[in-house]
């Protein structure tokens, strides 16, 4: 570790000075950037684990950036202290912490120096247009702050995530995935221009029309070919409310028909009225604690939805979850709401009676987890082990899961944590992105988020779990993709990538060519 943190405090002094002394972080007055790395535990340790709390990794030192520019002057010595390097000297590699919020140590960078991104979010960095078509944010900054700037000139981020205390850059560099990426396509689809800083420390600005190449590599690139340091994000008008629903079913092959026809375009490439569609699978053991952890239903719901499915028989449940946002502007009222919503769900085959509404501020809905988070963390179940399992499953394959999956490995399961299911378009992604989805045509595949948390120390029952769940999916040939994907082995991402492999490498070669970024991945480093 000694050996690590001198070659960092060496490569940053060495570009400018050779002189050698005591402190060698302080050897470097020439460079902002010395100043503002740090060494001691108090910034090292935080920087080792993460969400998941599974996997930790200790940097040999963390960036402490008040402006993009410290970051590019960091990756400047990282990469040409890289190029000058005598093997078999180690590389500085740099990881860029957004909040951390990966789950299996996407953002640690092992003996290197972890970026706090957040350290440059003090000042003004998210800016409304003039016309009020996007905001600009710093890709440190957290989605809810890009709400609030954003709502107080009337507007708002139309592709979100569930959960929005995340920042910019960290939800860009997977997708960005929510109920409302069947109409609008991942937060990715809605990003106009990026600034970047190459693993050669260049500073860049792209677009689908400049340096296009690199914006399409950086969205959804796990951090592997730049520091997105600005996102220009695409606005609606702000809704002011919405009509959030719920709705019961008991046959997978009924619910997973109407979430379809709810997300389904018209011929004329338009949406229906629900702004936002997920959904939950509740099953057998659990469903009574479930349903009471989703926050949504009364004791009494809770209570009849229980004896509905026992009275099917039925070994799981599912809810389709949708919200029909309003008040956008004068025509859209509580009543057209009400209206709109009545005149959708007539449609639909859920069970007779088991529908639910609740009318909340738009704000509401879109921070709604960060709720849960409050609540669990008061109980000391929020920062417990995360071993998640997030897959994008094909349509056509879906009903095998829930067979295999939902009423089969996880039915004898002790489960905490909500499991997650909902159809997205597929055309509404952009193929030239680093994103992966699932192979072939199909329009329509499924975001299964199954987000176990270990509550009972029981860790390695869930993780062989997981095994088991995916070595299903691969015995029924589903041709699912893993999101969020960690894999240690290079051939698990040559088979994540497939068709795209041989872009993803060339774009490592061009943007990152010493394999500086992002190690935390694992995907070059491995
Ligand atoms: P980090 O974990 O800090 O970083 C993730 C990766 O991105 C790392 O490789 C890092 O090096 C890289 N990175 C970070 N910042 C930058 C940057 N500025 N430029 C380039 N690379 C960067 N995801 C969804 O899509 N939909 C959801 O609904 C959803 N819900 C979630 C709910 C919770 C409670 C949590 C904890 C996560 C959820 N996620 C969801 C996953 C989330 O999008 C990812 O974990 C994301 O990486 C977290 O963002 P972060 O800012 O903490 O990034």
């Amino acid at each position: 570790m000694a050996a690590i943190y001198l070659l960092i405090a060496a490569l940053i002094a060495s570009s400018t000075t050779h002189a050698h002394r005591a402190d060698p972080l302080a050897a470097a007055p020439g460079l902002a950037v010395s100043g503002k790395l740090r060494t001691d535990p108090n910034a090292t340790l935080p920087a080792s684990t993460d969400f998941g709390n599974i996997t930790s990794a200790l940097p040999a030192a963390v960036l402490f950036p008040e402006s993009p520019a410290d970051v590019a002057e960091l990756l400047r010595a990282a990469y040409s202290a890289a190029a000058g390097r005598r093997r078999p000297s180690p590389l500085i590699t740099v990881s860029l912490r957004g909040r951390g919020h990966s789950t299996m140590g996407q953002a640690l960078a092992p003996g290197g120096v972890v970026v706090n991104m957040q350290s440059m979010g003090a000042g003004p960095r998210i800016n409304v247009s003039a016309d009020g078509t996007y905001v600009d944010a710093g890709g440190e900054q957290l989605w809810i702050d890009v709400l609030r700037a954003s709502l107080q000139r009337g507007v708002a981020p139309r592709s979100w995530t569930d959960y929005i205390h995340l920042t910019v850059g960290g939800t860009l560099s997977n997708a960005g995935v929510s109920g409302q990426t069947h109409r609008h396509g991942p937060q990715i689809s809605n990003v106009f221009e990026l600034d970047v800083i190459t693993g050669q420390g260049e500073m860049v600005t792209c677009s689908k029309a400049v340096n296009s190449d690199l914006f399409d590599a950086v969205l959804g690139g796990l951090g592997q070919f730049g520091v997105i340091t600005r996102a220009r994000i695409a606005v609606e008008p702000a809704p002011a409310r919405a009509r959030w629903v719920r709705l019961v079913y008991t046959d997978f092959a009924v619910f997973s028909a109407d979430q379809e026809r709810l997300v389904a375009a018209r011929p004329d490439g338009t949406h229906g009225p629900w702004s936002y569609v997920e959904g939950t699978a509740y099953v057998n053991r659990g469903l009574a604690g479930a349903l009471r952890g989703a926050g949504f239903f009364s004791d009494a719901d809770v209570a009849r939805i229980v004896a509905l499915a026992a009275a099917r028989n039925a070994t799981a449940v599912y809810s389709i979850e949708a919200t029909l946002n309003y008040g956008g502007n004068a025509t859209e009222t509580a009543s057209s709401a009400t209206a709109a919503a009545a005149a959708s769900l007539a449609g639909l085959r859920f069970e007779p009676g088991f529908s639910f509404s609740r009318d909340v501020s738009y704000v509401e809905f879109l921070d709604r987890v960060y709720g849960e988070e409050v609540t669990l963390d008061k109980a000391g179940l929020w920062r417990v082990p995360h071993p998640w399992l997030n897959l994008f499953v094909p349509s056509s394959r879906i009903a095998d899961f829930d067979r295999g999956v939902f009423k089969g490995i996880l039915q004898t399961a002790d489960i905490a944590g909500p499991l997650i299911i909902y159809p997205v378009n597929k055309s509404k992604w952009d193929g030239e992105m680093s994103a992966v989805t699932p192979e072939g045509e199909e329009e329509v595949f499924y975001m299964v988020a199954l987000l176990f948390s270990s509550v009972a120390n029981d860790l390695a029952l869930l993780e062989a779990q997981n095994r088991r769940i995916l070595r299903f999916c691969d015995l029924a040939g589903i041709g699912y993709k893993e999101y969020l994907p960690h894999y240690s082995v290079r051939g698990d991402w040559v088979r994540h990538f497939a068709g795209g492999w041989d872009r993803f490498v060339r774009r490592k070669d061009k943007y990152d060519p010493k394999k500086l970024l992002s190690p935390g991945q694992g995907i070059f480093t491995s």
